[in-house]
């Protein structure tokens, strides 16, 4: 370990309970995506306690801060945080005010990203750094609350639906060179995150046909609940045939069903995601399912609104993450260093996969809460790991980066393939965000 390695240690040890103050007061507020104002004020003011000018309100809520290296001029380097909490209000650690509680552990993303703050704002730290560090506090990462989004994009507030989606598109990313996230990964020690993970299309479809009586005179009406059990049987049917390495995921629920037991349904919503781990496979999955619904409608004689909302894409793993490995070696201490297969596809998708595919992406997790994600009851049980480990892995992955003479930001930005350019990502959201329409043709007796 060199010195400044041990000097960032040293500081994030001192200031140990002051992190899990931060972590736990966030814990304490928990807020759902683009509405994190007291999160962003939180991060806001202790931005300003170190002297450092922010931007704020940047895709709504979030907050962009610079701390400039002092050593030779260099790439940039986000560290990120989110900010958002889950809708869980039967969580018992749930805000009464919100209906939200801190079960994703972003409250450990942003308690790490402000004490790694400790660390690198330090005279000697920041001589020792080719380049700059920005500190990013991001909204809304979790893909809920659609009604609401949708009412933001109407008023013209957002255009997509995902925090980083929307920085990525307002032009937060512009002036980023390299990334870093971090994720709270139940029941570990630290953990680098190099996996590939699916993205996503999001479907809301529609159905509509004729309310009769259901038993009094069927054949006078048009049943949109059959017309939605073809579609599902007409995606099941499609399953086999999916590439295997494409790792395609299709999977929802009916959101509205009918109105009552004696009516021939007229109105029936369904919502899915159609999920892969490559842009061509994600396309050619949404092509067919929205074929698979077709066939319901058609079948039937029902109407249809298939509505595709273009969700996160797929994550590019970094081809160097020495800097993250390095940083996990010094910072774990007694805690278990795991080893993920680099070759695993995570089912799920996250918004840092639209910022993998424009930029270089380093991620890791660390443990300290119990349960699984997104389970109500899951909790910090270990704040120094989630919280001030976290911290030290954020501020040494940025040193390893853009340490004087001898950085990994150079090497990491090479072996990075930009999938998208940001202007071809834009095209990419705004092209599949669309409505197809299908006429309601019931078949009348002559
Ligand atoms: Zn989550
Ligand atoms: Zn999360």
């Amino acid at each position: 370990m060199d010195k400044i390695e041990q000097k960032i240690i040293d500081l994030i040890e001192k200031h140990r309970d002051d992190i899990i103050a931060i972590g736990r007061d966030i814990w304490k507020e928990p807020e759902l995506g683009y509405k994190e104002e007291r999160t962003a004020g939180k991060f806001n003011r202790y931005m300003e306690k170190f002297g450092i000018h922010t931007e704020s309100h940047l895709a709504v809520t979030g907050v962009k801060g610079y701390l400039k290296g002092a050593g030779a001029p260099g790439p940039t380097v986000a560290l990120i945080g989110e900010m958002d909490a889950l809708p869980m209000a039967d969580s018992p650690y749930a805000s009464a005010e919100t209906g939200a509680a801190h079960c994703c552990g972003h409250n450990a993303q942003m308690a790490g990203l402000m004490g790694a703050l400790y660390a690198l704002s330090d005279a000697q730290v920041q001589e020792a750094l080719d380049g700059n560090v920005a500190f990013m506090a991001v909204p809304a990462e979790e893909f809920v609350e659609m009604e609401f989004k949708h009412g933001l994009m109407e008023q013209g507030a957002i255009a997509f639906g995902g925090g980083k989606s929307e920085l990525i598109r307002v032009g937060a990313f512009d002036d980023i060179d390299i990334a870093v996230g971090h994720h709270i990964a139940p029941g570990i020690g630290v953990a680098l995150s190099n996996h590939r993970s699916n993205g996503f299309m999001s479907k809301i479809v529609r159905f509509h046909g004729i309310p009769s009586h259901a038993a009094e005179a069927p054949w006078s009406g048009v049943d949109a609940l059959s017309a939605a059990a073809l579609g599902i049987q007409a995606v099941n049917a499609q399953r086999e045939f999916f590439r295997d390495r494409d790792t395609v995921r299709v999977h929802g629920f009916i959101s509205k069903g009918g109105e009552a037991m004696n009516v021939v349904a007229d109105n029936v919503t369904m919502e899915y995601s159609v999920r892969a781990n490559n842009i061509p496979a994600i396309l050619d999955a949404s092509r067919k399912f929205d074929r698979a619904m077709r066939a319901g409608a058609v079948a039937t004689g029902c109407g249809a609104e298939i509505i595709t909302m273009p969700g996160y894409l797929p994550i590019v793993p970094a081809g160097d993450t020495r800097a993250v490995e390095e940083a996990i070696a010094a910072a774990a201490g007694d805690y278990a260093v795991e080893q993920h297969d680099p070759g695993i596809v995570m089912g799920g998708s996250t918004d840092f996969g639209e910022v993998s595919q424009i930029l270089p992406l380093l991620q890791f997790n660390t443990g300290g809460y119990s349960h699984e994600l997104h389970n109500k009851e899951m909790h910090p049980t270990d704040e120094y790991l989630a919280y001030v480990v976290t911290a030290k892995v954020f501020a040494l992955t940025a040193y390893h980066l853009l340490k004087h003479k001898g950085g990994y930001a150079g090497a990491l930005m090479e072996s990075h393939e930009a999938v998208l350019t940001k202007e071809a990502y834009i095209q990419y959201m705004e092209r599949h965000n669309r409505v197809e329409t299908i006429q309601m043709e019931p078949i009348v007796m002559e």
